[in-house]
């Protein structure tokens, strides 16, 4: 262990018997089924989580969010009652101020065939979110306790998010992330690492879009020349939009699903399409926006035909900062002091790292555990993970907090400007 992490050791070796522990947690939370949409579910998470922070102390919040809201096969805006969140602050007073977030959601729903955690083998558990990102939460509580238990938690303070609704792209909880983003100085996410540990550094951007297209309704054979045909229409709106793939380094299209049209007597007066589009640089949005723009007039101006397009872009790209970069470089010296061997590698997904990282805030947001096959009903997690990953953030929480007590630095995060 280097000399700068040495003093830290004791304390992170509290963390050495408590993997059946945390495997224990980490399976009862993924055995509640919370789907994004199944907000009772989400809320029973939530209460779980009020009493296994419990003995962290700091204030509890419970926060209620806007309904989600989503356009459905026929065109129109239907309200989903999401999950609450959790909000959970200490020390606010206190320095250096930390934000740690995990999602309480999943994306398998309430009716979903995936619902309990089963032993692949002696180190693989697989189940609903095990590892996106219940063990993440687990991983989280006990770094923090580790830092409560030490002579330097004093020095910072921190701030909980739980949110219901990641796996939706944070409609709800995007506004939380943000406003937390005015009060801390870093922030540390538990989605899943690598499958080998590496952390997520760079991420690209997305946004999710609905085109409704509307047409005119008329009997296929005595009036055919009366109809105006949706489902061409919107396929011509979606020809035209893939085609914009390969036109911008880094953006791509991706339309996704398509519903319309329905018996063939008729002429279809209305189809609907969603895509997604994931971007590199901040100004790739406004490109996208305007190519969009020209397609829809086009189609729109035809003849009794109007296309409408619903969406927005829910998360910027994650682009690193000098102090963001400086922060990956602490983890890494943290990890090799644990005999961790940790990369950073640039990703196309995206998470709530990419919303705090638009709002100025350096962060890691793959601190949770090593596993794979997320989204899947072959997700899995592995348990000899969950004690090294705990340290790991621990290590992380220890060190800022060693640093500010002893009024080492941590200027490059309070002040990351004058760095640069
Ligand atoms: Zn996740």
């Amino acid at each position: 262990m280097s000399d700068r992490l040495a003093p830290l050791h004791s304390y992170l070796q509290s963390l050495d018997t408590l993997q059946s522990q945390m495997l224990q947690h980490t399976i009862e939370l993924a055995e509640i089924n919370s789907g994004s949409l199944n907000a009772a579910g989400v809320n029973q998470v939530m209460e779980r989580l009020r009493a296994m922070t419990a003995d962290l102390g700091g204030e509890q919040e419970v926060i209620d969010l806007k309904p989600h809201e989503v356009i459905n096969d026929l065109g129109e805006v239907n309200q989903h009652e999401l999950g609450k969140a959790l909000r959970i602050r200490k020390r606010p007073e206190a320095p250096l101020q930390v934000f740690l977030c995990g999602h309480m959601d999943t994306v398998f729903p309430k009716d979903s065939a995936f619902q309990k955690v089963v032993h692949l083998d002696e180190d693989t558990i697989n189940g609903p979110g095990v590892t996106d990102l219940k063990g993440g939460i687990v991983v989280m509580l006990n770094a923090l306790k580790v830092l409560e238990a030490s002579p330097w938690a004093e020095s910072i303070g921190w701030e909980i998010l739980f949110n219901p609704d990641e796996e939706i792209g944070s409609p709800g909880s995007a506004a939380l992330i943000k406003d937390a983003a005015s009060r801390v100085h870093l922030g540390m996410i538990y989605e899943p690492s690598f499958p080998n540990g590496d952390l997520a550094g760079q991420r690209k951007g997305s946004g999710n879009f609905t085109a409704v297209c509307y047409g005119k309704a008329a009997h296929a054979g005595r009036e055919h020349h009366l109809g105006r045909n949706a489902v061409r229409a919107l396929c011509d709106f979606v020809s035209a939009m893939d085609d914009l793939n390969g036109k911008r380094e880094g953006v791509t299209f991706n339309p996704g699903y398509i519903h319309g049209g329905g018996p063939t007597n008729i002429v279809p007066d209305k189809c609907i399409n969603r895509f997604n589009i994931r971007l590199e640089k901040p100004e790739d949005e406004a490109w996208c926006l305007q190519e969009l723009q020209m397609i829809v007039n086009e189609i729109s101006s035809r003849n009794g035909i109007r296309l409408e397009l619903h969406g927005h872009f829910g998360r910027k790209p994650k682009v690193l900062s000098p102090a963001n970069q400086q922060l990956f470089e602490l983890a890494k010296e943290c990890g090799h002091a644990l005999g961790l061997n940790i990369d950073v590698k640039p990703t196309g997904g995206c998470c709530d790292g990419n919303n705090l990282a638009s709002a100025g805030i350096p962060n890691i947001d793959t601190l949770g555990v090593q596993g794979g096959h997320i989204h899947s009903e072959q997700e899995y997690m592995k348990i000899s993970s969950l004690v090294p990953r705990a340290k790991l953030s621990a290590a992380l929480l220890l060190t800022l907090a060693k640093d500010e007590s002893e009024g080492n630095g941590n200027d490059w995060l309070k002040n990351p400007e004058a760095k640069q």
